[in-house]
């Protein structure tokens, strides 16, 4: 039995999904007719009360095409350290829109509208004009962290004073929505773009979906085809997102009950210095000085355990759909005897 816990993208599709992917009808979405693409986008859009949604073969071109409709060549946009556009898009706030990042030191990749107001420059033509404000939610570097909301108002009405585009990258949102019980509308509300993935935590083999009002979104379609992100008979995927959202969102609470569970049985290692917090279905520790991280995670290996290593001597875990009960039964038994070495 193989037990995958590197990410929540590992997962597959379902036999129920893949029956509703089959039965999808389609199109050319380049032409704008895939029924199923403008079925998904429609029902994102509805979800969050926004005018426009569109389909992304990725997050991480989500994001981009968010930047780019945000943002003028020169300009800086404000993120946390651990911010995935920052650190795991390979540059591509710099490479596609000619963008900085500024960076804030927050708390588990989150911050507080204080510390927004200190990273905007000041209105002098010698500085980058800042034009965007970036938060993760839930964080992904951070843990699987879930922002309180009453900061996300804070920042937004900072953004509004400073006429700056506000964008979430809600890539694990449906985690933090489960967890926290905000409401996707009041999400749509406060946001101007938000992209979310259908790959990860819900089980689609592929898809994201950025959402916006159409004046934001004008651009949308065209710097997507421009990204290479153009799609064809795209419903058969759109057909598996679709699935997803009406199936797959309450039973991300299971993934959060084990990974919570995981991250109890952690703090009783040995070999562990400490655990994050656990909110959702991320895990984070980290080893003590004397445990060699590669060597602890080739052990776990050496049982088909498989999780990735952050640097650091940190580590992490990421608990999905198809992390089920027996191998989360296992898991525990194998930390329980780690426990007692
Ligand atoms: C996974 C992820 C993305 C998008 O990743 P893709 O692999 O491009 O789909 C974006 N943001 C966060 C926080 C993520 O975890």
């Amino acid at each position: 039995m193989n037990i995958d816990l590197r990410s929540d993208t590992v997962t597959k599709p379902t036999n129920d999904m893949l029956t509703a992917m089959m039965q999808a009808e389609v199109g050319d979405d380049v032409f704008r007719e895939d029924p199923t693409v403008n079925m998904l986008e429609q029902k994102v859009a509805d979800m969050f009360g926004k005018e426009s949604a569109l389909f992304f073969p990725s997050g991480t071109m989500a994001n981009q095409t968010a930047i780019k409709l945000h943002t003028n060549p020169g300009e800086q946009v404000i993120c946390d350290k651990y911010a995935h556009i920052y650190n795991y898009e390979s540059g591509g706030a710099s490479f596609n829109s000619g963008v900085s990042c500024k960076l804030i030191d927050g708390n588990r990749g989150m911050f507080t509208a204080k510390q927004v107001i200190e990273a905007i420059n000041p209105d002098d033509y010698y500085y980058s004009k800042t034009s965007l404000v970036e938060i993760e939610n839930t964080t992904n570097k951070g843990g699987g962290a879930c922002w309180d909301f009453e900061e996300i108002l804070a920042i937004r009405q900072v953004c509004a004073e400073n006429g700056l585009g506000f964008h979430l990258d809600g890539a694990r949102l449906w985690n933090a929505l489960v967890e926290t019980n905000d409401s996707i509308a009041q999400y749509g509300k406060v946001f101007d773009t938000i992209s979310v993935c259908l790959s990860k935590g819900l089980g689609c083999p592929v898809g994201s979906v950025l959402v916006g009002d159409a004046k934001i979104m004008k651009d949308a379609l065209r710097v997507r085809k421009i990204f290479g992100g153009n799609m064809r008979q795209a419903g058969y995927l759109a057909a598996a997102g679709i699935y997803a959202l009406d199936n797959h969102v309450t039973r991300l609470k299971e993934d959060h009950k084990k990974a919570k569970e995981i991250g109890a049985f952690l703090t009783q290692l040995s070999v562990v210095k400490s655990v994050e917090p656990v909110e959702t279905n991320i895990v984070i520790f980290e080893l003590n000085e004397a445990m060699d991280e590669k060597k602890f995670v080739q052990d776990l290996a050496d049982q088909q355990i498989y999780i990735i290593g952050m640097g650091n001597k940190k580590l992490r875990m990421v608990t999905h759909l198809n992390y089920d009960d027996t191998m989360h039964n296992r898991f525990l038994e194998i930390l329980k005897k780690l426990a007692e070495k």
